[in-house]
């Protein structure tokens, strides 16, 4: 069958965010031709930054407000840079660097409005993003930048004054998978809330995906929290769904099907022995 090419944006808090929920996803798309972009909503210099959250930590006295605000902007360039290499690694060519302050992230009218416009232009088909009741809700960024996407999905479906693109919808959202969200394996785990229940298996790209979160060393990703946390949140969404290593997500929208859904990793799975499914679970990436 023709394959329309699909539009899709990542939108992240933070620099690191879009590519480690969703780095093998991307770059499946990327790979198959579909358009792929992503959104750094901050500029996280404070988020994890080996100099200004690591090394001030430590220091009796910390610099004075204008040392301090040419620092962060320096930081916050080191942060894009890293993006963008790893951006390339996964074959990702349009990154919008929305640059607001990490400091106290609100859902605000010009936040919404910004990202609707962002939204009415490129017209994506698929919006990734993170899941608006992430932790407390109230101060967490993800859930903040979760809640600023929803606002700004619904404001580009009208129009804006001093905005020439027609509205827009996406006909997806998928909320990026999150640990304090059930992990689907069947339906019985769906008892009593959300869950984690779209996967997709990342296994081939999985060195991709590593190689990309290598590249933000200045959030201290790079190394050994790189392999750790793919053997541990991916390797886990994988064992959900059959495969090595997965990205589990939250979809929001029911699905319309004409004939019922069953996909190749279903039927794959079916014609396999325990001890197979065991290996396919198994596989690991490489040391450092
Ligand atoms: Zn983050």
């Amino acid at each position: 069958m023709e394959h329309k090419p699909l539009r899709i944006l990542s939108i992240g808090a933070h620099p690191a965010d879009v590519f480690d929920q969703s780095g093998g996803t991307m770059a499946h798309h990327a790979a198959r031709g579909d358009y792929v972009a992503c959104v750094v909503l901050t500029h996280g210099a404070r988020v994890h930054d080996t100099v200004i959250s690591d090394e001030m930590q430590h220091r009796s006295e910390i610099p004075e407000a204008a040392e301090l605000q040419k620092l962060m902007a320096e930081r916050s360039d080191v942060k894009a840079n890293e993006v963008r290499q790893a951006c390339k690694i996964l074959g990702v060519t349009d990154i919008f660097f929305f640059g607001e302050d990490d400091a106290v992230l609100l859902v605000t009218e010009a936040a919404v409005k910004r990202l609707a416009k962002l939204l009415r232009e490129v017209r994506p088909d698929i919006v990734l993003t993170h899941f608006p009741k992430e932790g407390d809700t109230l101060t967490n960024p993800h859930a903040i930048t979760g809640q600023i996407v929803m606002h700004a999905l619904q404001h580009a479906g009208s129009v804006d004054p001093g905005d020439r693109n027609p509205p827009t919808r996406v006909a997806q959202v998928f909320f990026f998978g999150q640990g304090a969200a059930t992990i689907r394996y069947n339906l019985w785990s769906s008892e009593g809330g959300y869950t984690n229940d779209v996967f997709v298996d990342i296994t081939d790209v999985v060195d991709k995906k590593l190689a990309a979160i290598d590249c933000l060393v200045s959030q201290g990703y790079g190394g050994a929290y790189a392999r750790k946390r793919i053997e541990t949140s991916d390797g886990a969404f994988g064992t959900a769904g059959g495969s090595a290593y997965g990205e589990g997500f939250i979809s929001l929208n029911a699905e319309t099907h004409y004939y019922l859904p069953v996909t190749e990793a279903a039927l794959t799975r079916t014609r396999l022995s325990d001890h197979e499914i065991m290996n396919r679970y198994s596989y690991r990436i490489k040391a450092e």
